[in-house]
């Protein structure tokens, strides 16, 4: 565990200057949360693929020096002016969504989750690899008494696009729902699907990650580099949703004829080029290509007490917060088992 000797009222931040720089660590005063704002005493924060977005500048608009982390986990330490539902030593989290405006059309529809205006965490303010961070007081998720910090904080990311987007995928117990990809995403998304009483396929490529699959509770394991991964689904019945957490489009599409009758595709892996699908493949069994986004701290809620509920984890590698540019290599290379989490 890494201690860091800093001066009273200083802390230690990993930044990025500017696009494509490289993440340092700096020294900076220690903020005070504004109105309607929380510090939080970051103990572990997750290093995800979307941080690329702050550390090669790919969201427009970005104000830097920014520090990334939106899988913060931590302990409140200090209120700002306004809040009142908080208190300090509670233990709280910041994922993805890290706030919103409460006054667009689509927060008034009380859909919070797709606000014109939302706020994300160390993209839109700076985020959790830092010693200390300040959230809007409507991003914080409370951790649950059974998680420890460098559990809970991939479940704020990858732990909520997966549970989310399951639970919102129409599947009921019993149904059989592939998993593709067997990753950061995917190994969390077999576990809720397992949890979630699905038959649950998992679709990797080569035999590798067959006896992980089924030890995080895949009935089956399709290899798609042996087999026509679409095939096998429909030898078991076709699938009535297909979770796609590895971001390939081609592998995406490959898939997409492994749906049954009114079959849904969960697109949560992020790419950037087209999937390939025909009108046709979609009209024979009415199927559909959805995709979803994380969820509200509500949501990352739920996911949490869910984890702590049925023994679903996270499989984590930790570095301490001053090797913050080796973690992003590691988690970049893709070959990280599977979250990687920076710990303060
Ligand atoms: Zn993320
Ligand atoms: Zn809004």
């Amino acid at each position: 565990m890494a201690s860091m000797s800093i001066a009273t009222g200083t802390m230690k931040v990993a930044q990025v200057s500017a696009p494509g720089k490289p993440l340092q660590i700096v020294e900076r005063r220690i903020p005070e949360p504004g109105a309607q704002e929380v510090r939080i005493k970051v103990q572990a924060c997750g290093v995800c693929h979307s941080d690329a977005l702050t550390k090669e500048g790919f969201w427009p608009g970005i104000q830097y020096p920014r520090v990334p982390g939106h899988e913060a986990a931590g302990i409140i330490d200090e209120l700002g002016a306004g809040v009142s539902e908080w208190t300090p030593g509670q233990r709280a989290g910041v994922g993805w969504h890290g706030g919103h405006d409460g006054t667009c059309l689509w927060c008034r529809r009380g859909d919070f989750r797709n606000c014109r205006n939302v706020k994300i965490a160390g993209i839109s303010y700076d985020g959790g690899y830092q010693q200390y961070m300040l959230a809007p007081v409507e991003a914080l998720t409370a951790i649950p008494e059974g998680l420890k910090d460098a559990e809970a904080a991939p479940l704020l990311c990858a732990g909520i696009t997966t549970f989310n987007a399951l639970r919102h995928s129409g599947a009921l117990p019993g149904d059989l729902v592939a998993v593709q990809g067997v990753g950061g995403l995917g190994h969390l998304g077999i576990q809720f699907a397992h949890k979630f009483g699905y038959r649950v396929a998992a679709i990797g490529r080569g035999p590798g990650n067959a006896a992980l699959a089924k030890k995080l509770g895949a009935n089956v394991y399709i290899d798609s580099k042996a087999t026509n991964a679409a095939a096998e689904l429909q030898k078991l019945g076709g699938a009535q949703v297909i979770l796609s957490t590895a971001p390939s489009s081609k592998a995406m599409s490959e898939v997409i004829d492994g749906l049954g009758p009114n079959g849904k595709l969960m697109v949560i892996g992020a790419a950037f080029d087209p999937i390939e699908v025909t009108p046709v493949q979609l009209i024979t069994g009415s199927r559909a290509i959805q995709g979803w986004t994380s969820g509200t701290p509500a949501d990352a809620e739920d996911t949490l007490r869910f984890a702590e509920l049925t023994g679903v984890r996270p499989m984590i590698e930790t570095y301490p917060l001053e090797k913050a540019a080796e973690a992003y290599a590691r988690m970049m290379s893709g070959e990280a088992k599977y979250r990687v989490v920076l710990t303060m």
